[in-house]
């Protein structure tokens, strides 16, 4: 079986030194907030080309910490889209404040910048694009806009480590900026753990303080903070990662030029890349009306793809807003199709892929 994304072939490539990482924490007896993680921040901050970087216990946390620490809270609202991981609404609730959806670019499925002005109202505090499979959103737009109207740019990052807009990372475009390394990520952990990033200095100083009970000295809590710490171990292998992180990127870039390639003639929508950024493929998305019946073909084949994702935000129960309709992101949901792509694919399981997917009749 060729899986969609495969986060045991990255161990497997980086073997002895994500062993020998693991070993170095266990011998050391330091296993939280230690010396990992405090080298990991700066290491991962300077990578992104920002000052501040909080290692927190995942994703979704990043993102609540970052908005929290950002001054958003019960009764703003954050303009966002419903053609993301749920962690990404989940978050903006966590934090007190109303997920308000925009629907997205049809090139890109990242927030069109074309309709955020009608949805701002009084009570707006702050935009989250998300850098959706790795491709950066629209940020010269969304950030005149943000700019414009005084709102507070929030990058979701966790799908676009290292892609750039212009010659800067995303993560250092926005105020403040969240990370995931949940496994399939481009930079991913062994377990959980995320990054908030910031050139703000109040902003991490606030989420420092959140991610620990609201210590600002041990023992004594200054605000309302909670626990959402990146422990030791996690960072270890981090730091390894990290260092691979650019080959790994290229090597996704390649695989996508690939399948760009032998796929153009098919009646299939590829993934485009906009001029000015560099994507960093989290995932090779394609779209086609025969989505389903592609993927049950693929699957009789050995080849997992998989479905990001299935159900718009709007559409699932826990947030079931049946007055909005987001046409493009409603399209996007039934349409698209993710295929095996992560740097260790080799050329003749890519091929066996391409082959599959054009016998698909
Ligand atoms: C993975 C992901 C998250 C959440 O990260 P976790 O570490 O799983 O909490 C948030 N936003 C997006 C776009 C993601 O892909």
């Amino acid at each position: 079986m060729i899986l969609c994304s495969n986060p045991r072939e990255q161990y497997v490539a980086h073997r002895e030194e994500i062993d020998a990482a693991i070993a170095r924490v266990c011998a050391n007896g330091r296993y939280i907030l230690g010396p990992e993680v405090e080298a990991f921040e700066k290491e991962f901050a300077a990578y992104c080309g920002v000052e501040h970087a909080i290692g927190v216990g995942s994703g979704t946390e990043a993102l609540h910490i970052a908005l929290t620490a950002a001054g958003i809270g019960k009764g703003d609202e954050v303009i966002t889209t419903a053609h993301t991981a749920v962690a990404t609404a989940a978050a903006i609730r966590l934090a007190g404040a109303t997920p308000v959806f925009v629907d997205i670019d049809p090139e890109t499925y990242a927030i069109d910048p074309r309709l955020i002005e009608s949805r701002i109202t009084i009570s707006t505090k702050a935009i989250v694009p998300v850098h959706i499979y790795g491709h950066p959103a629209d940020l010269d737009a969304i950030g005149e806009i943000a700019d414009g109207r005084g709102l507070t740019l929030i990058e979701d990052c966790a799908q676009a480590h290292g892609a750039k807009h212009r010659d800067r990372r995303v993560g250092s475009l926005g105020e403040v900026a969240a990370f995931s390394f949940y496994p399939t990520k481009n930079l991913g952990a062994i377990g959980d753990g995320g990054m908030v990033i910031t050139n703000n200095v109040d902003i991490a100083g606030r989420a420092r303080l959140l991610r620990e009970y609201g210590w600002a000295e041990r023992y004594v809590s200054h605000v309302d903070g909670w626990n959402s710490r990146l422990d030791e171990l996690q960072a270890a292998i981090l730091r390894v990662k990290l260092k691979h992180l650019d080959d790994d990127n290229a090597k996704r870039r390649a695989l996508a030029a690939r399948y760009n390639e032998a796929l153009h003639d098919l009646p299939l929508t590829l993934p485009v890349a906009r001029v000015n950024v560099e994507a960093v493929y989290h995932l090779y998305v394609v779209a086609t009306e025969r989505r389903d019946e592609l993927q049950e073909y693929l699957r009789a084949h050995d080849i997992g793809a998989l479905i990001h994702y299935p159900v718009p935000i709007h559409r699932q129960p826990a947030y079931a807003d049946k007055a909005i309709s987001l046409p493009v992101t409603e399209r996007a949901a039934a349409t698209v199709l993710s295929l095996p792509m992560y740097p260790e694919l080799t050329h003749a399981e890519q091929d066996m892929v391409i082959a599959a997917v054009r016998s698909f009749e």
